[in-house]
C-alpha cells in the first residue's frame, strides 16, 4: 500500500506524529493510499522552511524562476499517463477526462504562468517636476495554497504557478480526499532539483492540518479554493494577522435557456455543463430554466441525451459519469434527491445511487433531473456539486434573472440566445463573476476568475493572479 509522506525543505517525511488517514478508491471502495495527518508541527516546518528559501527564492531574475516553471511542465507531460491514471483513480472521473482536461491544464497552468508573470514593468507618476513616484510589486512572502477534491491537479498548479512566478514561496494542503496528484508533483519539484522550502506539501485533514495553516502567524497570504463555509472560517481566521486571502467558494450556475437559441446546440451544451466531472463543478449548471415557449420540447430532448449517458467505471472508455469522489458526498447529494421528493417535486430521470457489475462498492449515482420545483425549493439554491440539475420553465426575462440571482451564491451563469439585444440586456442584470453565453467553460488563462457574494473574495487568472501574490509599494523620490 503506498502511503504518502510530506515533503518540507525538499525531504520526505513521515508526520511527526505518526498518525495516517485512508484516501479510498471511488470506483470500488477499495482503501487507495494512506496519507499522513499532519500535526502542528508538521505545518510549522513547513512554514518555516518556506519562510527561510524566500529570501533567495524572491530575489532571482523572474525569468530564471521562469525556468523551474518550465521544467515541471516538461516532467509532468513527461509523465503524462501516470498522472492521468492516478487523478483518475483517485478522484473518480473518468480516464478520458483527466486525458483530455486536468492533465494538460496542469502542464499548461505552468508554462502560462512562467510566461505571463515572469517579467513584470512597473507604473510609475511624476506630476510634480522633481518628484518621480515608482510602483513597484514586491512578493508577499510565504502562501498557504488550499485546494479542493473535484480538479486536483488542475486547480493546485493554478496557485502553485503564479505564486512562484511571482517569487513568492509556499505550503500547500489539498483535500485529504485526493492528494496522490500532489504527491508526485512533489516527486518532480525533487527531480528538477527546485531548490528546497520553495514548495511544500503538507496532508490532512482540513480542521487539523488546513487550520493551523491558516492560523499559522508566518504566513502572509492564502489561496483558498473551496467549500462556502469553510471559506468563511478560512476569512475569520486570515483576519488575525491582517494576511492577504484570496476566496474561490461554492456556486449555484444558473444555465438560462431563451426561444432563440439554436436549441440542438444548446441541449448538448447544456448537458455537458450538468453532467461532466459527474456534476462536481463549481461552474456547473446545476439549474436550467428555460422559456416557457420551448420549455416541453427542451425537457424532452435534455432527458433524451441525459438517459445516453453511460455511468461506469472510470477506466472504460465510454464512461460519461464515473465515481463520485466519496462516500460522504455521495450521501450528501442522495440527501438533496430526498429533499426534492419532500418538496412534491417530480424526479423525470435517475434519482438512485447504481451499482456497476464488478464494483459494487463504488460510488456512483445516476444523471438525475428534477422538474416541479417551487420557487424557494432549496434545490434552486443551494449547491448540490452532483450529476443532479432541475429544469424550470420561465416567463420571461424579468423572471429568468429574478430565479437566477436567488442565491447567495454569484460564481457564474450561462445565457443561450441569439438575440443580441437580450444578451447585453441579461448578462448586465446577473449577479454573477463570469458569464458564458452560447458556449460552457471556455477558458481563457488571462480573464479574471471569481465569484461574486457567497462565491469568493478575490480574481484568479492572468495578470489578476498578482493581486493576490504581490504587495505595491509605492517609492517616491526628490531628484534635483
Ligand atoms: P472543503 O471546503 O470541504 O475543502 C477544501 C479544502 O479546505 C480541503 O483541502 C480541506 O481539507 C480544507 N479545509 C477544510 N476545513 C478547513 C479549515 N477549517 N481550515 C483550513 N482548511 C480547511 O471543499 P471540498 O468539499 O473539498 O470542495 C468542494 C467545494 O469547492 C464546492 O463548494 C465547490 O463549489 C468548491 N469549488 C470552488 C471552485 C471555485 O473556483 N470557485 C472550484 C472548485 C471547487
Amino acid at each position: 500500500m503506498l502511503t504518502l509522506k510530506n515533503y518540507i525543505s525538499g525531504n520526505f517525511l513521515e508526520p511527526q506524529n505518526n498518525e495516517y488517514l485512508d484516501s479510498y478508491n471511488p470506483s470500488d471502495g477499495s482503501i487507495l493510499y494512506k496519507l499522513p495527518q499532519s500535526n502542528k508541527k508538521d505545518v510549522d516546518d513547513a512554514v518555516t522552511a518556506a519562510k527561510v528559501s524566500f529570501l533567495d527564492w524572491s530575489k532571482l531574475p523572474g525569468i530564471d524562476r521562469a525556468q523551474f516553471l518550465y521544467l515541471i511542465s516538461d516532467k509532468i507531460q513527461e509523465n503524462f499517463s501516470e498522472f492521468a491514471e492516478a487523478e483518475s483513480m483517485d478522484q473518480g472521473k473518468p480516464l478520458w477526462l483527466t486525458k483530455k482536461v486536468d492533465i494538460p491544464r496542469a502542464i499548461k497552468n505552468f508554462r502560462f504562468f512562467a510566461e505571463q508573470l515572469s517579467g513584470q514593468s512597473t507604473e510609475s507618476f511624476n506630476d510634480e517636476p522633481g518628484f518621480v513616484n515608482i510602483v513597484k510589486r514586491d512578493p508577499v512572502g510565504v502562501c498557504a495554497l488550499i485546494t479542493p477534491w473535484n480538479l486536483p491537479l488542475y486547480l493546485l498548479t493554478w496557485k502553485i504557478a503564479p505564486a512562484l512566478s511571482l517569487g513568492n514561496t509556499v505550503v500547500c494542503k489539498t483535500s485529504e480526499i485526493t492528494s496522490l496528484t500532489a504527491y508526485k508533483l512533489s516527486e518532480i519539484m525533487n527531480k528538477i532539483k527546485l531548490p528546497n522550502g520553495v514548495c511544500n506539501f503538507v496532508y490532512g485533514s482540513g480542521d487539523r492540518s488546513g487550520s493551523y495553516l491558516t492560523e499559522h502567524s508566518d504566513v502572509a497570504a492564502i489561496s483558498f479554493t473551496g467549500g462556502t463555509k469553510t471559506g468563511e472560517k478560512i476569512y475569520t481566521s486570515a483576519t488575525k494577522g491582517f494576511k492577504k486571502v484570496g476566496l474561490e467558494l461554492g456556486g449555484k450556475n444558473s444555465n438560462i435557456v431563451f426561444s432563440s437559441c439554436d436549441l440542438e446546440k444548446t441541449v448538448k451544451t447544456s448537458i455537458h455543463a450538468a453532467f461532466i466531472n459527474q456534476g462536481e463543478v463549481c461552474l456547473s449548471g446545476s439549474k436550467i430554466l428555460v422559456e416557457e415557449s420551448i420549455y416541453s420540447l427542451f425537457v424532452e430532448k435534455f432527458i433524451e441525451k441525459a438517459k445516453s449517458l453511460k455511468v461506469g467505471n472510470p477506466s472504460d472508455k465510454d464512461t460519461f459519469i464515473g465515481a463520485i469522489a466519496s462516500i460522504g458526498h455521495l450521501n450528501k447529494i442522495l440527501s438533496y434527491i430526498e429533499i426534492a421528493k419532500e418538496e412534491k417535486a417530480t424526479i423525470l430521470l435517475g434519482g438512485n445511487r447504481t451499482s456497476i457489475p464488478g464494483y459494487e462498492e463504488g460510488y456512483y449515482i445516476l444523471p438525475t433531473v428534477i422538474t416541479d420545483l417551487k420557487p424557494d425549493s432549496r434545490i434552486l439554491t443551494e449547491e448540490i456539486f452532483g450529476p443532479v440539475v432541475s429544469i424550470s420553465p420561465v416567463k420571461s426575462e424579468e423572471e429568468a434573472i429574478e430565479i437566477a440571482n436567488n442565491t447567495p451564491y454569484g460564481l457564474s451563469a450561462t445565457v443561450f440566445s441569439s438575440n443580441v439585444n437580450q444578451i447585453h440586456r441579461v448578462t448586465s442584470k446577473l449577479e454573477v463573476g463570469q458569464i458564458w453565453v452560447n458556449c460552457w467553460l471556455q477558458r481563457d488563462l488571462r480573464t479574471p476568475f471569481g465569484g461574486k457574494k457567497s462565491s469568493g473574495i478575490g480574481r484568479e487568472g492572468g495578470v489578476y493572479s498578482r493581486e493576490l501574490f504581490t504587495e505595491l509599494k509605492n517609492i517616491c523620490i526628490h531628484y534635483s
